[in-house]
C-alpha cells in the first residue's frame, strides 16, 4: 500500500523529504504523478483539487498537514467512509499564541503606528488594563492564546459551542452567550474553525454588539469575514482596525481596497504555519495505525466539521 500526498500552493518537496527521513521505506506519490489509486490507502493533503478522491476506491484516510481541515471538508464528494485527521503540535501552538500576543501589543502600544509617522508624536498613552482581549474558538490553539494573554496580565474571554473553563478567562458558549461576550471586547480575535456555522460570522451585525472603537484580528480563515462589512465598520468609526492573517483569495489580490486602507493591517498567512519535521512523525504514526488497524490520533469529527 501507498501514500499518496497532495500539496497544492505550498513546496511537496519538503514534506516528500520531511516524509522519506522519517520513513525511509515509504512507497510515497506526489500528486499528480503517475500511479495505481487503489494502491493509494492514505493521502497527506493540503487543498486538493475537489472531487480527486473519488478516484481513489480504497483511501482509509485524509490527513490534513494543517491544523484545518476545511479544506476537506469543503469538498463535497469525500468519501463518507474516509476518516479525516488534522495536526495538533506544539509548536504550531506556541507559534499562533505569540503572533497573537505580538499583534495584541503592537495594536495597544502603537509601535507600528510610530514607526510608520516618522515623527515625535506620542499618541494616548495606553496600557494592559484598557484592553479586554476577546477569543472566537477555544480549542487547541484558541485556549493556548487566551493563557499565554491572560498570564501577561490582559483580562481575557473566550467564546466557543460548548461550556469551558479556563483559570484567568471569562469563559461563554453559544448562540446565547456571545451578545455578552462581544458587548465588552475591545480587541476580537477570531481563531474558529471554518464550518458552515462560521462561515460570514464576523459580518455587521456582529461588529455592531461590540464596543465603539473594537478591533479585529482575523487568523482563523478569511471565509469568517464578510469584507464589505468590515470596510463600512472602519470608515463609520465602529471598529478601530483590524489585523488580518488569511483573507477569502490569497495571496490577496494586487487591486484588493484592504490594501490601501489605512486602517488595515495585513500579514501574508504567517500566524502559524506547520513544520513538516515536527509533525510528520504523527503523520507516519498515524499511517502505521491504520495498517495496523488502531485508532488513530487527532481524528476530525465529519459531521461537526473540525
Ligand atoms: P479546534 O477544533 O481545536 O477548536 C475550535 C474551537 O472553535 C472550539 O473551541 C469550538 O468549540 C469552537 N467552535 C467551533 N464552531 C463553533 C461555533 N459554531 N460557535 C462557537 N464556537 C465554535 O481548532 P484549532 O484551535 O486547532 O484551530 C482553529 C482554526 O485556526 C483552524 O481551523 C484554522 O482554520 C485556523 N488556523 C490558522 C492558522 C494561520 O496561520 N492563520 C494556522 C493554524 C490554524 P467547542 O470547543 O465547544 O467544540
Amino acid at each position: 500500500m501507498s501514500v499518496l500526498l497532495i500539496c497544492t500552493g505550498r513546496d511537496p518537496q519538503v514534506w516528500v523529504n520531511a516524509i522519506r527521513e522519517q520513513q525511509p521505506d515509504i512507497k510515497l506519490y506526489v500528486y499528480p504523478e503517475a500511479h495505481d489509486p487503489q494502491e493509494i490507502k492514505y493521502a497527506v493533503t493540503w487543498k486538493h483539487p475537489k472531487g480527486v478522491f473519488n478516484k481513489y476506491p480504497n483511501l482509509e484516510v485524509i490527513a490534513s498537514i494543517g491544523a484545518g481541515v476545511d479544506h476537506i471538508i469543503s469538498d463535497p464528494e469525500i468519501p463518507k467512509n474516509t476518516l479525516i485527521t488534522r495536526i495538533i503540535d506544539e509548536q504550531l501552538t506556541r507559534d499562533m499564541s505569540t503572533f497573537i500576543l505580538s499583534l495584541v501589543l503592537d495594536k495597544m502600544r502603537n509601535i507600528s503606528v510610530h514607526h510608520g509617522k516618522k515623527t515625535w508624536n506620542p499618541l494616548p498613552y495606553q496600557t494592559l488594563n484598557d484592553e479586554k482581549i476577546g477569543i472566537m474558538g477555544l480549542g487547541v490553539l484558541g485556549k493556548a492564546a487566551a493563557q499565554t494573554l491572560s498570564s501577561n496580565g490582559f483580562k481575557v474571554a473566550g467564546w466557543s459551542k460548548s461550556r469551558k473553563q479556563i483559570e484567568g478567562v471569562s469563559t461563554y458558549h453559544g448562540e446565547r452567550g456571545l451578545q455578552d461576550f462581544l458587548k465588552s471586547t475591545s480587541i476580537l480575535i477570531c481563531l474558529l474553525p471554518l464550518t458552515s456555522e462560521t462561515e460570514c460570522i464576523l459580518k455587521k451585525e456582529l461588529f455592531e454588539q461590540l464596543p465603539k472603537g473594537a478591533y479585529l484580528i482575523n487568523v482563523a480563515r478569511g471565509e469568517h469575514l464578510v469584507e464589505h462589512d468590515l470596510l463600512e465598520m472602519l470608515d463609520k468609526g465602529q471598529l478601530s482596525g483590524a489585523s488580518l492573517d488569511v483573507f477569502r483569495t490569497e495571496p490577496l489580490p494586487e487591486e484588493h481596497p484592504f490594501w490601501k486602507h489605512p486602517k488595515v493591517h495585513i500579514t501574508p498567512h504567517i500566524a502559524s504555519v506547520t513544520d513538516p519535521k515536527k509533525v510528520v512523525f504523527q503523520l507516519m504514526e498515524n499511517y502505521k495505525r491504520m495498517l495496523q488497524r488502531k485508532p488513530l490520533m487527532n481524528i476530525v469529527e465529519l459531521k461537526k466539521e473540525y
